[in-house]
């Protein structure tokens, strides 16, 4: 801006209500609207496809006149809360996605109210993000010297623990210099089932996508550690540089876990950095019963997981828990004159998170989370955790039962994959009648699970991360799946 250039406020004003006892009312009427939804969600189609009218009005262009509160309460209750893709649904199994709670919901809502910036500032909600992360630090057995973050998710998480782990065993010259500083190209290391968000972290991070080798897996679709050590023995002979393991503390396509106690104790020997992604399965660790299933994760260097999956918790919420605080805060500090943390004041944040993270400013996150954990209890979500793999392991039995339905690959956590055997097995034609068969369960409103291919084929996959469903949710799918099937065959036939 030109100094010349005159600037001239006619009236001052800011963006607050001119009229506060309207605008309680409007938000007391919106919170009852989004509360009807979540307790009446279970009558609902999971999901309906977003009418012409919709999508039209949200092509629109931005106002230049104001519209008011009312009418864009309205519009976002017509517009857009009516379509949601129904992740709160009790038969919404797709992907990995979470419920959300009530508790979650008026904590983002407090959090949103007060504008919290979480971490960077000496309040108490930087002390609800230390507080949860200390928890968290407790759960998996962590020493008092580990440090975290909350992310958006495991995706951050993961690029996070990696980032800590390029830094810590390639030295300060390239976190300076860059890669290019080091003789031998760094290799990294996960199973075949690896999550995608790992190849994403290694192409930000400067490694190179090829630089990750997948390592086959077992019928139980753990990495092979034998193959593992093999290639890092095969690696290091033809002069490249073995860095890191990435661990699956549950894989995305079938909640497999890792043989995480033999990962730790060869990335030891080798001198690698272990990092778990935990997105699907570290929470689990809630669960008296499921925790044996993930003994290991106490050894790993970093640990990524998200409570927006299977602790419940609204999107979005992940973690990231370092081993080593000191390396976690050497890989993200940067000296800023304009960062400085003075010793009292509103600045006097000694750790602050844009130390710990890429991210400066920040949602107050921790706060859902906090809340969440205190209304409910650890106990409790383990109870529902341990609910969710029953109700997997009651699925598995009535596939089992249904002769046209059959189970493909293992599910010894939370995510189970099946398929519709039709009468011809012709490869192409079943791949398409399964698709098939997805796409009307969807459109029908009846259940959304996604799908995968196991050993080629075209899959339905059920992950349940879902503390609305019951087991008559199960039966539901079922059925429609097997109605589904034989009307698809019929209309393929035809
Ligand atoms: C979902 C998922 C991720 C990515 O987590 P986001 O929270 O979606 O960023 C990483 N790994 C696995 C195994 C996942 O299921």
């Amino acid at each position: 801006m030109n100094r010349s250039t005159p600037i001239i406020a006619q009236t001052e004003s800011g963006l607050d209500p001119k009229d506060w006892a309207q605008t309680r009312e409007l938000a007391h009427l919106a919170l009852d609207r989004v509360l009807d939804y979540q307790e009446g969600i279970a009558q609902k189609p999971v999901w309906r496809p977003i009418p012409e009218r919709v999508d039209t009005f949200l092509q629109g262009e931005a106002p230049l006149q104001g519209l008011g509160s009312e009418q864009v309460v309205a519009e976002i209750f017509e517009h857009v809360l009516a379509y949601p893709a129904g992740h709160a649904h009790p038969r919404f199994w797709g992907w990995v996605c979470g419920t959300g709670t009530p508790i979650g919901m008026m904590a983002d809502m407090m959090a949103a109210g007060v504008n919290a910036s979480a971490g960077t500032f000496n309040d108490a909600p930087s002390r609800v993000e230390f507080q949860v992360i200390r928890w968290m630090r407790d759960l998996f057995h962590f020493p008092e010297t580990a440090s975290g973050i909350i992310t958006s998710g495991a995706s951050v998480a993961n690029l996070i623990g990696l980032a800590v782990g390029r830094d810590a065993k390639l030295g300060e010259k390239v976190r300076r210099g860059g890669l290019h500083q080091v003789s031998g190209t760094p290799r990294v290391y996960a199973s075949a089932q690896v999550h995608g968000s790992v190849d994403k972290a290694m192409m930000m991070l400067g490694l190179g996508l090829e630089n990750l080798r997948k390592i086959e897996v077992d019928d139980a679709m753990r990495i092979r550690i034998d193959a593992l050590a093999a290639a890092i023995e095969e690696d290091r002979k033809a002069g490249y540089s073995p860095i890191a393991v990435v661990g699956n503390a549950g894989t995305v396509n079938h909640g497999a876990i890792d043989d995480l106690p033999n990962l730790a104790q060869l990335c030891k020997e080798q001198g690698l950095w272990f990092h778990i992604d935990g997105a699907v399965g570290a929470l689990a660790y809630m669960s008296e019963e499921v925790r044996p299933l993930l003994q290991g994760l106490e050894r790993a260097d970093s640990l990524a997981f998200d409570f927006h999956k299977w602790l419940y918790v609204p999107y979005e919420a992940g973690c990231i828990l370092i081993r080593d605080g000191k390396a976690h805060r050497r890989a993200f500090s940067v000296a800023a004159g304009y960062l400085e943390s003075p010793p009292r004041g509103v600045g006097a944040m000694p750790d602050s998170s844009n130390n710990r993270g890429p991210q400066l400013s920040r949602g107050f996150k921790a706060l859902k989370v906090w809340a969440q954990i205190r209304e409910y209890g650890m106990e409790t979500l383990g109870r529902v955790q341990t609910q969710n793999v029953a109700q997997i392991r009651y699925l598995a039995e009535r596939i089992e039962a249904e002769p046209r339905l059959r189970q493909m690959g293992p599910s010894p956590l939370n995510i189970i994959c099946f398929r519709y055997l039709p009468e011809s097995p012709e490869p192409t034609l079943s791949d398409q009648i399964n698709r098939e068969i997805l796409m009307r369960l969807q459109e029908q409103g009846i259940a959304v699970p996604s799908s995968t291919r196991v050993d080629g084929y075209f899959c339905l996959r059920v992950a349940n991360t879902n503390h609305r469903s019951r087991r008559g949710d199960f039966d539901a799918l079922v059925t429609a799946v097997a109605a589904i099937g034989e009307q698809v065959e019929r209309d393929t036939a035809n």
